[in-house]
């Protein structure tokens, strides 16, 4: 089930994982892809959302996580490209493994068997970059490769694992599943600088923010 924020914009609730489905312009943008047990879901929410697989265009992911990129393979054959961050990229593709050295990459690592690498083109992103309406901010921390993205044009802001919301605002991604916390919190404030002003924050778990999102993440960073 998909819970419709907007009339281009809908939600995935995937039972404490978000994945978002965006039409962007035309183009139609699946955002995140849940664990691997949820890709028959996430294909289920197209349709509620009035659209077909093959309508699909492009997929984009936040980050490399066990439950941001598990679905991915439930796209194989679909004629969708699939954008990441470019630390991030060659994890998504099975070319690198997850370092030993960090905790979280760690733990990464323990669970990589269990995730396919896609069969769809992977494209890796820079700072700046833009697809479709949206532009791309690294925002390292949470992983090295983690990005955020914002559309002016929608007034949405995809926030992935740089925040989540828990109790009504949000909170840093916390230590145990972050790479480095410090950078989170570097993040954080620097993404609340540059990024524009947007109406609509969907971060990676917990409830989406319909109204003043860039306003709620500038009030942490305030504390940051
Ligand atoms: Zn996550």
């Amino acid at each position: 089930m998909v819970t419709a924020l907007a009339d281009h914009l809908w939600w995935y609730d995937l039972t404490g994982v978000n994945a978002t489905l965006v039409d962007d312009g035309g183009m139609l943008t699946l955002v995140d892809t849940g664990l691997p047990w949820h890709g028959n879901e996430l294909i289920a929410g197209l349709s509620d959302a009035g659209y077909e697989l093959r309508d699909l265009d492009r997929i984009l992911l936040t980050h490399f996580d066990f439950d941001h990129v598990g679905g991915l393979t439930a796209f194989d054959g679909v004629d969708a490209t699939i954008y990441v961050g470019k630390r991030d990229a060659p994890l998504v593709t099975g070319e690198q493994s997850p370092p030993l050295g960090n905790h979280k990459g760690a733990f990464q690592r323990l669970i990589s068997p269990f995730l396919d690498a896609p069969d769809n083109e992977v494209v890796p992103l820079a700072d700046g970059d833009t697809v479709g309406s949206f532009t791309v901010y690294h925002t390292p921390g949470h992983t090295p490769g983690h990005v955020c993205y914002v559309s002016e044009t929608l007034s949405l802001g995809l926030l992935g694992d740089l925040v989540r919301e828990d109790g009504g605002r949000f909170e840093p991604s916390p230590w145990l599943v972050s790479y480095d916390t410090d950078a989170v919190a570097r993040s954080i404030s620097d993404f609340a600088e540059r990024a524009p002003d947007f109406e609509v924050a969907v971060p990676g778990h917990g409830v989406p923010f319909e109204k003043r999102g860039s306003e709620r993440l500038d009030r942490l960073a305030a504390t940051m």
